[in-house]
């Protein structure tokens, strides 16, 4: 401990020392894995691919799933698989990454942003119905932090007005609904493995779905349109993209996904330190887990009661090496969004999010002690 505690005083001293809120967790067998396909026949479009594909439908308990180059054009291929288009309108939600929005965009859609719920900070279900209008197509629910969205509700929604769901599940691999696995429950389920999301391909993605129409869909439109005619020649049926992943970005998935289970346990287990570590502070209001559900504990968001004290604590903690973030300002927002039509919206919650939230570091590679410094550094402060 005392090592440690030196160890930080060095970092910080020559300013190198940061705790970053999310990273990955690479071990000698992923390594060995990637090598294993760098020395095969195949880099692309080989067995790695399939195997990876069987693997995480085996797991989320799913009948299909694609992978793809990454989280966004996992969504991209959902948006066109679902057949959505200029025109049509899509109730999701504002605090997420911009890619969720974006690519409704990219196939001409307009996203209808619903308010937030403070418990969970994931869309509030209670204010989805209002906003259906009969241009509206889809709801694109986020399970933020990797908390999963009330899905029966939505789904209840959704059948009721012949709307299509895709859960935009970046955060949530490996997280649970009532027990059900997260990837096996609407339409269409998106997933990244960027190298902080719960498991890595570097960069990577993935759709999950139960339904043949769309999975033939999706392998048409991430390959160019093109598939094999009776006598094995290349035909283009449609417009569509190249984005396929690698064989070697595959070998690395399923060499991770054996592993996710016993990251997010990891996970659970750094919350628990915080838990016991800021329980009785009394001007923060720590995440919960709602019963029933298994949070993925992608990021840990902590609000502050007083908003004053939001901006300060930030600088305070990033000023001591604590690589504090915050996720998400809303989508309409963005300089971009409010150019394009955005630019009235206001949602209560959601602004009280963005004045209340912050960020703080949560990932497997976490240790008790860099915790405890963390823990401490927020005590220091309201206390002073
Ligand atoms: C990371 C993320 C994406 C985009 O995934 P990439 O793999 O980085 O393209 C989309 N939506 C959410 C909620 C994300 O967190």
């Amino acid at each position: 401990m005392a090592y440690q505690e030196r160890a930080v005083k060095n970092y910080r001293r020559i300013k190198i020392f940061m705790i970053p809120y999310g990273r990955q967790s690479i071990d000698k067998d992923d390594i060995k894995a990637v090598a294993d396909v760098l020395r095969s026949d195949w880099l692309t479009q080989g067995p790695a691919v399939k195997s990876f594909e069987q693997a995480l439908a085996d797991y989320c308990g799913a009948k299909y799933a694609v992978v793809t180059s990454n989280g966004t054009t996992g969504l991209h291929l959902a948006y066109l698989a679902a057949g959505l288009k200029k025109g049509d309108e899509v109730i999701t939600t504002p605090n997420t990454f911009v890619a969720t929005s974006n690519m409704l965009l990219s196939v001409g859609a307009r996203p209808v942003f619903c308010d937030i719920r403070l418990d969970t900070f994931n869309i509030d279900e209670t204010k989805i119905e209002s906003l259906i209008r009969p241009k509206t197509k889809a709801i694109v629910p986020v399970h933020f932090a990797g908390h999963a969205c009330e899905m029966d509700s939505i789904l209840k929604i959704a059948r009721k007005h012949k709307l299509v769901v895709i859960e935009d599940a970046c955060h949530a691999i490996g997280a649970k609904y009532k027990n059900k696995k997260i990837g096996s429950i609407s339409d269409m389920t998106v997933f990244s493995f960027h190298p902080v999301k719960p498991i890595t391909t570097g960069e990577g993605g993935a759709v999950l779905t139960n339904n043949k129409k769309y999975y033939e869909q999706l392998l048409h439109f991430r390959s160019h349109g093109i598939r094999k005619d009776e006598h094995g020649f290349n035909v283009m049926h449609g417009l569509g993209h190249n984005y396929r992943m690698t064989d070697i970005q595959a070998a690395l998935g399923e060499s991770q996904l054996k592993k996710l289970d016993r990251f997010i346990e990891k996970r659970h287990e750094v919350v628990s330190w915080y838990e016991k570590m800021l329980g009785e502070v009394n001007d923060i209001i720590l995440p919960k887990e709602l019963p029933k559900n298994y949070h993925g504990w992608h990021i840990y968001v902590i609000r502050v009661k007083d908003q004053e004290t939001k901006l300060p604590l930030y600088k305070h903690l990033l000023k001591n090496g604590v690589g504090v973030n915050f996720h998400y300002p809303a989508v309409y927002s963005h300089p971009y969004y409010r150019a394009h039509g955005y630019k009235n919206i206001q949602l209560d919650n959601t602004d009280v999010y963005h004045d209340s939230c912050i960020t703080f570091p949560c990932h497997t590679r976490l240790t008790k002690f860099e915790v405890g410094y963390i823990g401490r550094l927020i005590k220091q402060y309201f206390h002073k």
